[in-house]
């Protein structure tokens, strides 16, 4: 066992670090910070992430990804602003099921165009009734009597990129046999209806409705429900939770280094705040709680890699990074007294983007029940 980065890591990591304090943050920085960022922007962003190779991190080389090892990309990701990690492991999500069922050889320039960030996706399953439980699907799939066409009818909601995808992965439910099926929904083909949600984090981000009112969507845009789909899925649910359990940790480390500047800077009772013991075993405590948590998500990245992930594994990741990331900007609020919570600070902004990550693939309670019933043998969802 090998606890150091090896030097293609570190340089994978000092590039990404580079590339967010160059470019990215800047960029981010010239716009309103609680607003939805405008495609145009959001296409300059991916476009600077396919030049890095993020865009198409989980698609195969043969296929023109870059293949990246989990955790190589989780080492990137995680020195993304937590805004385009969101966009971008959404989109990278999407285009990785696209291409393993077979849609690189169907729609070889749409792929082309999602690799070099041209083209935007986002995938739409959550429903106003269906969140955790994925099976309570209604979207409505009505095929013509020719079978070329289908008719998607529903709504989905909280979709990250939603209002900015030019492609959706949508599962909805086949009319008659009640079984689910995939579509990929090209926006200028089969145009829906997509809003953005207000919300308290991440606002520069999209997070949106789609409404589809009879969309017809074409034959060759079904997605195959075939055994490699269906592995990337679940592929791609044991890889993601880890990652958001790294951008948690990530940006709770923003807050745990304001908390520590302050108190170095802060006197009261005539010493410097980070002399005092209680603010000392407060700093330690979220230290090795980070440390810890981010050693848990590595080593789920790491076990994606080698083919050993389980779903525990990757459940208990995302858990004790959110967790641990949520206690962590909670108390370096604390630590900073009143000033922790003036919104010129910054810092309670990461306590709400935080909150974000805690609910996409899995919450609190979905992810100890998937890590409790591998434990104990009982499936108590
Ligand atoms: C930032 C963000 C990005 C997202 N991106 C996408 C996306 O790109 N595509 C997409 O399809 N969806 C996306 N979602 C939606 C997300 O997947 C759902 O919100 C999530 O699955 C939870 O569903 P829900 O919000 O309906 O909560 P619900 O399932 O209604 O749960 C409400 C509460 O009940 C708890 N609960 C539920 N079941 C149980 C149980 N059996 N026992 C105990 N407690 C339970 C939950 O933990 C939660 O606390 C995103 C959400 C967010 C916040």
């Amino acid at each position: 066992m090998n606890f150091e980065l090896t030097s293609e890591q570190r340089q994978l990591q000092e590039a990404a670090i580079r590339l967010s304090s160059k470019a990215l943050y800047p960029l981010l920085a010239e716009h309103p910070r609680d607003t939805p960022l405008s495609k145009p922007v959001m296409l300059q962003i991916f476009q600077i992430l396919a030049e890095f190779g993020l865009t198409g991190a989980r698609v195969p080389e043969a296929l023109g990804g870059s293949g990246l090892s989990m955790l190589d990309y989780g080492l990137a990701l995680e020195q993304l602003p937590p805004v385009i990690a969101l966009a971008l492991i959404a989109h990278d999500g999407t285009t990785s099921r696209l291409c393993a069922s077979g849609a690189a050889e169907v729609f070889p320039d749409l792929i082309a165009d999602l690799l070099a960030g041209r083209k935007i996706a986002c995938t739409a399953s959550t429903e106003p009734t269906t969140g955790s439980d994925p099976r309570s699907i209604k979207l409505r799939v009505r095929e013509s009597a020719d079978g070329n066409t289908a008719y998607l009818t529903g709504t989905k909601q909280w979709i990250t990129n939603g209002t900015i995808a030019d492609v959706a992965f949508v599962t909805g439910k086949r009319e008659g046999d009640g079984e689910l099926q995939r579509y990929l929904v090209e926006y200028d083909v089969s145009p829906f209806v997509a809003t953005e949600i207000p919300c308290i984090g991440l606002q520069q981000g999209h997070l949106s409705e789609l409404v589809f009112d009879d969309v017809a969507v074409p034959r060759r845009n079904a997605i195959g429900n075939d055994n490699s789909t269906m592995k990337t899925l679940t592929q791609a649910w044991l890889v993601n939770r880890p990652l958001f359990g790294l951008l948690s940790l990530r940006v709770a480390e923003r807050a745990k280094e304001f908390a520590l500047d302050y108190v170095r800077e802060r006197s009261q009772f005539g010493a410097k705040l980070a002399s005092k013991q209680l603010i000392q075993e407060a700093l330690v405590d979220i230290e090795a709680s980070i440390q810890s948590a981010r050693l848990l998500c590595y080593s789920a990245l790491d076990a994606a890699d080698r083919g050993q992930a389980t779903q525990a594994l990757s459940a208990m990741a995302k858990r004790q990074g959110v967790a641990t990331a949520e206690r962590t900007a909670s108390i370096a609020i604390r630590l900073c007294g009143a000033m922790g919570l003036a919104t010129e600070t910054g810092i309670e902004q990461h306590a709400r983007d935080i909150k974000m990550f805690s609910i996409p693939d899995g919450t609190y309670e979905i992810l100890t029940l998937i890590a409790g019933r591998d434990i104990t043998g009982h499936n108590a969802l």
